[in-house]
């Protein structure tokens, strides 16, 4: 067994929150604002620089498609066709509707992938600003989950890692759209 640290230190406590989201990636984006709608304060975590997770830092993309299996119904909407219909307004979007597949976006692949995304990332890391921004949600970058407080079985309080040091929140929900099941005491 590798030798161990014991390790103890006071942090300050960033605020309480109602809801604390690590991960803004499109699901942590959508999870915030939504919250943030409803009525709750919102701390929305992300590691990099920017949101938008794959779409944005790791530029994937199109956005698979939110039509069903063969292509005939759209079956996505929500904040998903928000962010398109945003992305429109800047030029910075193909709708699903204008494109088909086999297709330059959907290589030869025809099942699941008619009426596909093509977008700008850049543009899609400024849309995504301005709806965390416009609900009211608090956006922290270049921070990560480091560990959490535990009472109970339910987590009441989170320990993050920020540029300028660690610090703690405490929250009444925390939602882990970090794609790595991150938010865990056993990390
Ligand atoms: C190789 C590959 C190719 C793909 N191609 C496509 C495609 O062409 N079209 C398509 O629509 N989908 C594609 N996908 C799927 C798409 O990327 C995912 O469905 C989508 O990114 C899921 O969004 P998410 O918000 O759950 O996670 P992610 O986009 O992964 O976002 C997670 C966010 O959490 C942050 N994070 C991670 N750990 C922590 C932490 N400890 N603390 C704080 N923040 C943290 C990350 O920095 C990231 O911003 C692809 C996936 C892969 C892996």
């Amino acid at each position: 067994m590798a030798p161990t640290l014991q390790y103890t230190k006071s942090v300050p406590v960033r605020g309480e929150y109602d809801v604390v989201v690590f991960g803004g990636g499109p699901s942590g984006v959508a999870a915030a604002v939504e919250a943030a709608r409803g009525g709750a304060s919102v701390l929305l975590v992300e590691a990099t620089g920017m949101l938008g997770g794959m779409a944005t830092s790791g530029l994937v993309g199109p956005l698979m498609t939110s039509y069903n299996r063969e292509g005939t119904r759209p079956v996505v909407g929500g904040i998903y066709r928000e962010i398109v219909e945003r992305l429109e307004k800047k030029n910075g979007v193909t709708v699903p509707e204008e494109t088909d597949a086999p297709s330059i976006y959907s290589s030869f692949i025809k099942r699941y992938h008619k009426h596909v995304t093509p977008l700008d990332s850049f543009l899609l890391q400024i849309v995504l600003d301005e709806m965390t921004k416009e609900a009211g949600v608090e956006v922290l970058l270049y921070s990560r989950f480091a560990d959490c407080i535990c009472e109970d079985g339910k987590i009441t309080g989170a320990f993050i890692l920020e540029l300028q040091g660690m610090t703690a929140v405490k929250s009444k929900i925390f939602i882990d759209c970090t794609g790595n099941a991150d938010v865990d005491e056993n990390l």
